[in-house]
């Protein structure tokens, strides 16, 4: 296993992290907890959960194991999540952090997260005064936590903000070798800034195992897709770990083989992965970000929407399907801070011009726009 420290905090952290979010919610709590036994035997130390994950399981099954590894504590990191939506005041920040040691079966989280910044408002939400940041500040005065970092979804640059503010220790954010691309630079400048950087979704969703036949310009020689993107997660230097969502010990043993056996990721690498990207995914948007350059002036996040629409492509959704992964996306995932919408493109093709995969976006989003007045519809007919 690899260890690197996470930014100015003296962690020593492993590269795999273990995400409480993909237990099999089939089996008992102490069944499931089994897992992170499992993963600390094999060198994984940052253990991940939030409440809510797992039908709101998880942090119970954490609070098992926490209390069967409780031998060992000085030797592994916690980390769980409050969203300042939710825990809007000081106050309210302090009881969910309590609830989340009762919970997890320890006396101090290691890693609390400011979770969900969809936007940045919800950050600065968090960071008024009186807040949940203020919250959580005494709570690490009151040694309840050792250190406050953020999760979030928004785009790659737009954490900008939240890098320069330099009030966390590190960020949680969805990167991987699909979307890299899209979300480097915001990535690059937290792990410069000296914060800690964790990828969450290191196989975009499962969507690289599942289409692997499609992903195999990913792979090195004798490698697979899945393991070449978990190795950029795990190896890439500038990011400290790498969250694998697990539900088996067979995960864990294949993330653990990939940190055992990989060698760095490099600049060159990356350079190679940019340029397989782009010419192996023919109908797919790369996020390149070409077309987003102050081209539109209707404001449409073009390179968003076409990521949206890749799903409909890749994991050959109907409508039903389709309408799902765009109600995500529109509360949770890509279109959050949408300025402009599908609807309100003029046709003017500025967009289709400039983009390095000759994707119809008209077309596409006139599709899109479609899929968001269903669900319009369908909200209203609630
Ligand atoms: S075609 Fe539509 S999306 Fe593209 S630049 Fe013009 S208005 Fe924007
Ligand atoms: S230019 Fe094309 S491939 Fe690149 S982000 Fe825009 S739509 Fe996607």
């Amino acid at each position: 296993m690899l260890y690197t420290e996470y930014g100015k905090t003296g962690a020593k952290v492993s590269a795999v992290g273990f995400g409480g979010m993909r237990f099999d919610e089939s089996l008992s709590n102490e069944a499931n907890a089994e897992l992170l036994q499992y993963a600390f035997d094999k060198g994984i130390n940052y253990f991940d959960t939030a409440p809510g994950y797992c039908g709101d399981r998880s942090e119970d099954i954490f609070g098992v194991a926490m209390k069967q590894m409780a031998a060992d504590r000085d030797k592994f990191y916690v980390s769980t999540k409050g969203m300042p939506v939710h825990f809007p005041t000081a106050d309210k920040a302090i009881e969910a952090v309590e609830k989340s040691l009762k919970r997890l079966n320890v006396e101090c989280i290691d890693f609390y997260h400011i979770w969900c910044i969809r936007d940045i408002k919800h950050y600065e939400l968090a960071m008024k005064a009186g807040g949940q940041y203020d919250g959580l500040l005494k709570c690490k005065e009151q040694g309840k936590i050792k250190n406050i970092a953020c999760s979030t979804h928004l785009p790659g640059n737009d954490i900008l903000p939240i890098v320069e503010d330099a009030k966390v220790e590190g960020i949680l954010m969805g990167v991987n070798i699909l979307n890299f691309l899209y979300r480097w630079e915001g990535l690059v400048a937290a792990h410069d800034a000296g914060m800690g950087t964790v990828a969450m979704n290191p196989l975009s969703g499962g969507v690289i195992p599942k289409h692997a036949e499609k992903f195999g310009f990913l792979a090195a020689d004798g490698e697979t897709p899945t393991a070449a993107a978990l190795r950029f997660c795990i190896n890439s230097p500038q990011i400290t770990i790498a969250l694998n969502g697990f539900t088996t010990r067979e995960h864990i043993d294949m993330a653990c083989k990939v940190a055992d056996e990989a060698k760095a990721f490099t600049q060159e690498d990356i350079e190679r992965i940019k340029k397989n990207v782009s010419e192996n995914m023919d109908a797919i948007c790369t996020g390149c970000g070409y077309c987003m350059a102050d081209l539109c002036s209707k404001n449409i996040p073009i390179a968003n929407y076409m990521q949206v629409y890749n799903e409909s492509i890749l994991e050959e959704k109907d409508l039903d399907g389709m309408l799902d992964v765009m109600d995500h996306h529109l509360h949770w995932g890509w279109l959050v801070n949408r300025k402009g919408a599908a609807k309100d493109c003029i046709e003017c093709g500025k967009c289709e011009r400039a983009c390095t995969q000759h994707l119809k976006i008209v077309d596409r989003l006139r599709e899109l726009a479609m899929w968001e007045q269903h669900l319009a519809e369908k909200s209203q007919e609630k």
